[in-house]
């Protein structure tokens, strides 16, 4: 089955294709075509998860998969939450948005985060049945970022399990701890009774 992966960012692509390859869907890039990113104006990860989605289903006439994730930080509020990937400005880099963590918890004395994925699927742009999956992975943040692996806030997030950040994690370590790849095992376990279900 064709399934459009909604997501223009590319460190997910490479691990949402790994995590998801058990499902042995025929995953189409958003990438690969023009259909453009829609405005995640939900308030919340789960809504803006199932907004991108619709959209790419939409677009492509395709089942879709799609992930809203962030870092979320108890001590600034939950900040940057929703907003990870445009913390520093509407198109900041993932160094900026970094910078912006660090200055911002410079006074702070807990230096506690967790990264959470909603994970969705949608068999139609319509379907009122959508598959939600979550996850969530807790770590510290440093005070320098460390490590060249991963993508967006890894080099910033220590895995104390593992004595280095997300960013020096080789990729398959990351995928069985993130919070991606959690959300990737309850989608693909939710699917498959959902398939089983439906045949
Ligand atoms: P989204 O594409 O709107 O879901 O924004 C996701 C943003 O959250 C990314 O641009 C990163 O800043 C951050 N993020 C999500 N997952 C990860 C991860 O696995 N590592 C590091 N940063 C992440």
């Amino acid at each position: 089955m064709k399934v459009m992966l909604g997501t223009r960012n590319n460190g997910k692509i490479v691990e949402m294709r790994r995590l998801l390859e058990p499902l042995g869907l025929e995953l189409e890039n958003q990438t690969d075509t023009d259909i453009p990113s829609p405005v995640e104006d939900g308030a919340t990860f789960v809504e803006n998860a199932l907004i991108k989605a619709r959209a790419v289903s939409l677009a492509s006439a395709l089942p879709a998969i799609a992930d809203d994730s962030g870092l979320v930080v108890p001590a600034l509020n939950g900040r940057p939450g929703i907003y990870s990937s445009r913390f520093a400005h509407a198109d900041a880099t993932d160094t900026e948005n970094n910078n912006e963590l660090l200055s911002q918890l410079a006074d702070q004395a807990s230096r506690s985060a967790y990264f959470f994925c909603c994970m969705v699927m949608l068999r139609h742009p319509i379907d009122p049945t959508p598959i939600i999956a979550y996850g969530q992975w807790w770590g510290e943040i440093l005070s320098a970022p460390q490590g060249e692996g991963g993508f967006g806030y890894d080099p910033l997030f220590f895995v104390a399990s593992h004595d280095r950040s997300a960013a020096q994690l080789p990729a398959d370590i990351k995928n069985q701890l993130s919070h991606r790849g959690q959300a990737s095992q309850q989608l693909i376990t939710q699917l498959s009774a959902v398939f089983h279900t439906d045949a």
